[in-house]
């Protein structure tokens, strides 16, 4: 038990913050830089990691220096990355944040990750077969998530479905998925869409914790002084999807998660965040 797989996303996040943000035509001086490894799929899989699951992961990166840096990040994090592809040709995936007063103006550029095709899944057969959970967010195609989940059918291993960013999901993958886990604008866009799901939805509530959507039953988080939210869902996704993979029932997977992203909001940062096994057991003594 406890080998989670996740198929998604793998980014390179370049954050500049600045006084001015220009305007057409206009080119401004901008105050820092810095690079992060980033992606909702590389970022559970991190996530995961550092919660003890034994993680790999399916995805793609271009023939670039970025590629190299999160495949060698990755690794470092003891994720295999066999499963991980590089892409000829093809840039790797950014987020470009420009950080101007507190708020946040992003522009995400999917190059490698839109070339992760159900060929690259098929590929990875046996290395899904070998799974006890499988983990996918919505930053990589449809018909990729649609050859997951015929292998989560195929060998039956739970299948996790992170709806974000939102895109109407094909009822095959509505019907396979285990648990989908929206935050709650998330939510109400799939409940507008598919009326039917709620039976299996875990819903992120911020601060508030969790709802699990087919009885109305509010599972509460932790009161912490949240200092950056960023990567709060991510780490959540991670720790269900680790917690889940040792035969835990599903509400204690959801109190561990909890307690794994209420430690990751007292820090700066997506992945620089998130906790460590020992560090969440410690919070929840
Ligand atoms: P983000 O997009 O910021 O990564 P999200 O919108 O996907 O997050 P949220 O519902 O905001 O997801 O948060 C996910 C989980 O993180 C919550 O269910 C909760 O357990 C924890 N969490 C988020 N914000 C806080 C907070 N301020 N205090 C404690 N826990 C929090």
């Amino acid at each position: 038990m406890r080998k989670v797989t996740v198929i998604g996303s793998i980014n390179m996040d370049l954050t500049v913050t600045t006084k001015h943000v220009p305007d057409k035509g206009e080119t401004v001086l901008g105050d820092t830089f810095a690079t992060f490894p980033g992606g909702k799929g590389a970022n559970q899989a991190v996530a995961a990691a550092r919660l003890g699951a034994d993680v790999s992961m399916i995805g793609a990166v271009g023939a670039d220096s970025f590629g190299e840096d999160l495949l060698s990040h990755l690794s470092k994090e003891g994720i295999n990355i066999r499963g991980v592809n590089t892409i000829p040709n093809e840039s790797t995936g950014t987020a470009t944040i420009i950080i101007h007063d507190g708020d946040n103006r992003i522009i995400v550029a999917p190059g490698a990750n839109h070339h992760l095709t159900p060929f690259h899944i098929e590929r990875n057969e046996a290395l899904i077969s070998r799974s006890d959970v499988l983990l996918v967010q919505m930053e990589i195609p449809i018909e990729t998530i649609k050859a997951v989940s015929m292998l989560s059918d195929k060998y039956n291993i739970p299948l996790i479905v992170n709806p974000a960013p939102y895109q109407k999901l094909p009822q095959a993958v509505l019907k396979q998925a285990t648990y989908l886990t929206p935050n709650q604008s998330e939510a109400r866009l799939m409940q507008a869409d598919d009326a039917w799901i709620d039976q299996k939805m875990i819903t992120t509530l911020g601060s508030q914790g969790v709802e699990l959507s087919a009885t109305g039953e509010v599972i509460h988080g932790y009161p912490v002084q949240a200092l950056d939210t960023t990567g709060a869902g991510d780490t959540f996704n991670g720790a269900l999807s680790a917690k889940l993979s040792e035969g835990a029932d599903v509400k204690e997977a959801i109190r561990f998660a909890n307690a794994a992203s209420a430690l990751s909001v007292q820090k700066i940062g997506a992945q620089s965040g998130m906790p460590t096994l020992e560090e969440v057991k410690r919070f929840r003594q």
